[in-house]
């Protein structure tokens, strides 16, 4: 049984949390609630107009905040970015960055498939690696996030996008198994309908000359028990649990964040 408080327990004070995907969406909210909950933070996007943006806004929490341009679907980019981090490397790491382009899979070639690959797994993958690198004789947290998609395909045209998650999952359960004995905790969070910018632009796309597909977006939305799509803060929070000690016994955990989609 732990002595600390409530608040204690919730409390980022004192930790440094990256989160990939940061100047926009589910990621700006995430580190929104980190900074509120006293985190120094490492933002970091491809978008660096944004990434300024939010970091000038989270630095009124009173917390260091770091932003970082980086591509993320280059290896060298994420190898750069961990080498200025020596000394300063982050105890928190949040693999959100993501993207989710609608295309047939008899449509996929190779330079569409490696893209999304390298963005939704193999750039996961490299950071956990820095990450695990940088701290294993300390240990961390480490927060992926996947999508109900992998569990429960639902939308056409997404097999590519379904299989990148599909591995983020595989990828986060195999490496709690390896390093709960080096004290990381690493979990993945399933959003579920979440109303950011990517999706918008995504529905936008979506609906083009295709009214066949607003029978999916019905179907999607009569699925959820809740009734409507998410907020990024309701992801955040979700992040934020993960994060602080609330879930000190949790590790190589899926936790969805679906309005209750996945259970319909
Ligand atoms: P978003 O498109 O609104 O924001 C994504 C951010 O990632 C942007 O700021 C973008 O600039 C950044 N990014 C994209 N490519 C990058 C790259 N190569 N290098 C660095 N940064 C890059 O997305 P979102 O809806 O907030 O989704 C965030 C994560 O949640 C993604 O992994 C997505 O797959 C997952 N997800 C979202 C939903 C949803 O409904 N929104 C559902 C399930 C899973």
């Amino acid at each position: 049984m732990t002595d600390k408080t409530l608040g204690e327990l919730v409390s980022l004070k004192g930790r440094r949390a990256l989160i990939t995907g940061s100047a926009a969406g589910i990621g700006k909210a995430m580190a929104a609630r980190f900074a509120e909950a006293g985190a120094d933070l490492v933002l970091v996007d491809i978008d660096e107009k944004k990434l300024k943006e939010s970091a000038d806004e989270l630095r009124e929490w009173g917390v260091d905040v770091a932003p970082r341009k980086v591509d993320l679907s280059k290896k060298a980019e994420i190898d750069a970015l961990w080498d200025t981090l020596k000394g300063t490397d982050p105890d928190t790491l949040v693999n959100n960055a993501g993207i989710y382009p609608f295309r047939d899979f008899l449509d996929i070639d190779e330079e569409f498939f490696e893209k999304v690959y390298a963005i939704n797994l193999e750039s996961v993958l490299w950071m956990c690696q820095h990450m695990i690198e940088a701290r294993k004789k300390k240990g961390g947290v480490i927060i992926n996030v996947g999508s109900i998609e992998a569990i429960l395909p639902f939308k056409k045209g997404m097999v590519h996008y379904d299989a990148s998650k599909a591995g983020v999952i595989g990828l986060t359960r195999g490496l709690a198994r390896d390093f709960g004995d080096k004290r990381f905790r690493i979990n993945v969070l399933l959003p579920g309908g979440i109303v950011t910018p990517g999706t918008k632009g995504a529905a936008t796309e979506f609906f083009k000359g295709n009214v066949g597909l607003a029978k999916t977006a019905y179907d999607f939305m009569a699925r959820i028990p809740l009734g409507r799509l998410g907020d990024p803060d309701e992801v955040a929070r979700a992040a934020l649990f993960l994060a602080c000690d609330l879930s000190s016994y949790i590790t190589g955990a899926l936790l969805a964040v679906d309005g209750g989609f996945l259970s319909a």
